[in-house]
């Protein structure tokens, strides 16, 4: 059986293969060192980057709405952002990671972006994450398989660094080209209470200016769901440096989440 650094190594060549080539527009797109980067060899500059091209834009348009199907359903949506290339980061993800839970769902849960075992499987918070959220879900009363867990971008950004992919956080352009599928998840859903996991989440929903550490666990009003609050993402917790910090963050984030118990009973 393949190990995952294979797995991984193999469906890397497999995404180099599939890709396409890289327009010059892209080392553009980064930025007018990249792009000044582009026509260099080390130590001796071949050319200088036009003006012009260092402000071109991406040959991605950043938008995934074109890539929306016809006729909307949840099963459509799911084949659908499968092949999405609404922005550059369906080239570094192994797949598309959509959300998934029941579709009556009353609760829905919101986080960034898949991790590096989300990526892997293809299912949302199956890594270390989503098994602290499900303990802090059933520490606050409610069940995960109540719920339907999503994120703002379905693709996993990340760097290499050594043999890690690390997490790489999402930038404006990258949320807001992915947010139509998350809107369509939630008029679909309907959710009676919906809780944003983290500033990415919460300030893609519920306003650039919401600040997770200051409005955490307060109901909000949001149009796309009957109540809403923000906490912090499960992997905030995980990143805390001692054990004392790791409970008292995590009693804090099933306080939050009990706070969503609530507005589902109520
Ligand atoms: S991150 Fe979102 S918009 Fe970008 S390619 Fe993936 S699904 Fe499409």
């Amino acid at each position: 059986m393949a190990n995952s650094s294979t797995r991984r190594a193999t469906g890397q060549a497999q995404r180099v293969a599939a890709a396409p080539a890289v327009p010059a527009t892209r080392h553009a797109a980064r930025g007018p060192a990249a792009a000044r980067a582009a026509v260099s060899t080390p130590g001796r500059v071949l050319a200088r980057a036009p003006r012009a091209a260092a402000r071109a834009e991406p040959a991605t348009p950043y938008d995934a709405r074109p890539f929306l199907p016809a006729r909307v359903s949840m099963a459509s949506l799911r084949e659908a952002a499968a092949g999405c290339r609404g922005c550059p980061l369906y080239l570094r993800g192994t797949q598309t990671v959509f959300g998934e839970g029941r579709r009556n769902a009353r609760l829905v849960l919101v986080g960034e972006q898949p991790g590096d075992a989300e990526d892997l499987s293809g299912h949302p918070f199956v890594g270390p994450a989503g098994r602290l959220l499900d303990d802090a879900l059933s520490s606050a009363g409610i069940a995960r398989s109540d719920a339907y867990v999503t994120n703002v971008v379905k693709h996993f950004k990340w760097e290499q660094r050594g043999k890690r992919r690390l997490h790489g956080k999402p930038n404006a352009r990258e949320v807001k080209a992915c947010l139509p599928w998350l809107r369509k998840e939630l008029q679909l859903l309907r959710p009676q209470v919906l809780v944003c996991l983290g500033a990415t989440a919460a300030r893609a929903l519920l306003g650039s200016g919401f600040k997770v550490s200051v409005q955490r666990g307060k109901p909000v009003t949001f149009a796309g769901a009957e109540h809403a609050l923000a906490t912090v993402h499960p992997s905030s917790i995980l990143r805390q440096l001692t054990s004392e910090d790791r409970r008292r963050e995590l009693a804090h984030f099933i306080k939050d989440l009990r706070v969503a118990g609530r507005l589902l009973a109520g």
